[in-house]
């Protein structure tokens, strides 16, 4: 049986950063990734035109709703991109009655970092502390200045432009210059500026693309369609960043097409002793050994695959313990904000598509408390002026149409909000007792749904966009709300939350498996609580901690 000294599971976000690092501190590592491989050469599709394509952008849509129903509610799941969403129909799951969640998956070397959105934002300890302060969900075990060295790190390695703001619900980073503001955007910026002062603050996205070259890499050219692969490598994902760092050491073997099945239990030494897999193509079972492994298949993931390593000493799920596997889901709830028309301005438009929003940071529940909800949100937004694509929608035809259609309409500015979700119990997942994936493992049954304390602050959100809008001198404001599912945000965390005490949580602060010492779980099924900042680059981070905490116990010995 081939062994290593670390196996990771999953070669995204998370496992990217997990074989980087493990890698670099000389542990042989292999990493599993159920997915076929990707080739930045061939499948990296930015420059490919519309009229390039076979269905001209608009993709086959009677095989899209065939194969991915689910899939196709993300807007990045379109001709060039869908091949980076998984086959719904190889890949069910089914959802509790009554409920819904939108399950979106990326399954290839590269995972969902090939069409993410980029944005990145540190918690602080607003967000560490709340499950504490507030008593729902279990109090983190780790505080910000834990982390904090561990942003730096990912921060520095990565590329993250942005601009520092000084606010404490929203510590800053290692930042490469912030995209400029549009005229819009900055004349919104100002106005809340001198109405809120620093309590509501607007600034440019922070995301992991590069505004300067950086390590071998080209600054960004705002063609704005990341989600295609990028070839200039300006914008981060584990192929063209973490793996190829992982394989310039010579210890790394890249396995894709090798679906992971199960960790595997010795009850001799309490520890796991390695993964069990099914060869993608061939349905081959195979089992490869390590000293240490790595979940970091995404949340859902690596707990079905903790829920389905059963044995007679886990019968209900590998190192639960607890009884919290598969307990604790959460997503963030996004969509409701306002947007409105911004005055003057005529004279200047904008070039290029900036890939990257402007974000307004929380400011509710920050020292006082808001009577009707707990945590908070914070907006993503941003200006612009209608073009060519408004043609639809004008009135007219022919060169009076064209004529038109060449100025640019009047300045807009739109913000949404992304919130918190409150970790509770009655979220979760488990085994479905019948539906199994193409290769005969057993599929997840979601339960998930938004609570009170989501719907108030949604409304919430709403109101205050509007208040926010009007106050800094936008007209003509209309709230806007949304009805999305949870799952839909594809900030999908918890299962296998960290916690202080081994009999309410599944990993401890190092990200380790109380009960299989030599088993950590990186990615989102680790949140004790999903904060309303988008998530991946907490997951950077963590995995970039735990694997120096588990390489420091492999070299004392302890594991
Ligand atoms: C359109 C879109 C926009 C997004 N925007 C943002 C954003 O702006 N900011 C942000 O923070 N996040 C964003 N996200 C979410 C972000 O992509 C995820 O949080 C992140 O990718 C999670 O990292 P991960 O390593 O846990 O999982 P992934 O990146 O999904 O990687 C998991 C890997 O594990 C593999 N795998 C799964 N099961 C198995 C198995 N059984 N055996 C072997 N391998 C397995 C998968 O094939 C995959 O390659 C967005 C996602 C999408 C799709
Ligand atoms: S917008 Fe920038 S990062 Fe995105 S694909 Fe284009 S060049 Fe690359």
């Amino acid at each position: 049986m081939p062994t290593y000294d670390a196996i990771v599971v999953g070669s995204g976000i998370s496992g990217g950063w997990a074989a980087k690092e493990l890698c670099e501190q000389g542990l042989r590592t292999l990493v599993l990734e159920a997915g076929g491989p990707t080739d930045p050469g061939t499948d990296y599709t930015m420059h490919i035109q519309p009229w390039e394509l076979h269905f001209k952008g608009w993709g086959d849509r009677q095989k899209k709703d065939r194969e991915q129903p689910v899939q196709g509610r993300c807007y990045a799941c379109d001709e060039w991109s869908g091949k980076w969403f998984v086959n719904d129909l190889e890949n069910p799951y089914t959802t509790a009655e009554g409920t819904r969640f939108d399950w979106i998956r990326g399954r290839q070397v590269g995972g969902r970092s090939l069409t993410w959105g980029r944005q990145v934002y540190r918690w602080s300890d607003l967000d560490f502390e709340a499950n504490g302060r507030d008593g729902f969900g279990t109090d983190w075990p780790i505080r910000y200045a834990d982390i904090a060295p561990w942003y730096d790190r990912v921060e520095r390695f990565i590329g993250i432009s942005g601009n520092a703001e000084g606010l404490a619900q929203l510590p800053d980073g290692q930042f490469l210059p912030g995209m400029p503001l549009n005229a819009a955007e900055q004349f919104v910026r100002d106005g809340m500026a001198r109405r809120f002062g620093r309590e509501r603050v607007l600034t440019i996205g922070r995301c992991a693309i590069l505004t300067e070259n950086h390590r071998g890499r080209a600054a960004c050219g705002y063609c704005g369609v990341c989600e295609r692969g990028c070839s200039t490598l300006s914008y981060f994902n584990s192929v063209h960043v973490t793996l190829p760092a992982a394989q310039a050491t010579g210890k790394l073997t890249l396995r894709p097409w090798s679906v992971a099945h199960s960790v595997m239990y010795e009850p001799r030494t309490g520890k796991a002793s390695g993964v069990r897999v099914i060869d993608a193509r061939t349905n081959e079972v195979l089992e490869f050994r390590a000293r240490v492994v790595f979940l970091c298949a995404s949340a859902l993931e690596s707990t079905r695959i903790m829920l389905n390593s059963t044995s007679a000493r886990w019968p209900d799920g590998l190192g639960n313990t607890s009884g919290a596997l598969g307990k604790y889901i959460m997503d963030h709830w996004m969509g409701w904000g306002a947007h409105g028309d911004v005055p003057g301005f005529e004279n200047v438009t904008t070039s290029g598509s900036r890939p990257n929003g402007t974000y307004v940071p929380r400011f509710r529940n920050l020292t006082g408390r808001q009577p009707e909800f707990l945590r908070g949100y914070g907006y993503q937004g941003g200006g612009g002026r209608g073009g060519w694509g408004r043609g639809s929608g004008m009135p007219g035809f022919g060169r009076a149409l064209k004529e038109a259609l060449r100025t640019p309409a009047p300045w807009t500015y739109s913000m949404s909000a992304w919130g918190e979700q409150l970790p509770r119990d009655t979220n979760f997942v488990a085994l479905d007792p019948v539906v199994k994936d193409k290769w005969g493992i057993p599929a997840l049954r979601i339960t998930c749904q938004w609570g009170d304390n989501e719907r108030a602050a949604m409304r919430d959100a709403s109101v205050q966009a509007a208040e926010t809008l009007e106050a800094a001198g936008v007209r003509n404001v209309r709230q806007h709300t949304a009805d999305n599912a949870p799952g839909l945000t594809i900030h999908e965390m918890g299962g296998m939350r960290m916690g202080r005490d081994r009999a309410t949580s599944v990993l401890n602060g190092s990200n380790q498996s109380w009960d299989v010492p030599n088993l950590f779980c990186t990615d989102g099924a680790c949140m004790a609580s999903n904060a309303n900042q988008n998530p991946s680059i907490t997951y950077m981070a963590l995995t970039a901690r735990a694997v120096s905490l588990a390489v420091g116990m492999m070299r004392r010995h302890e594991l």
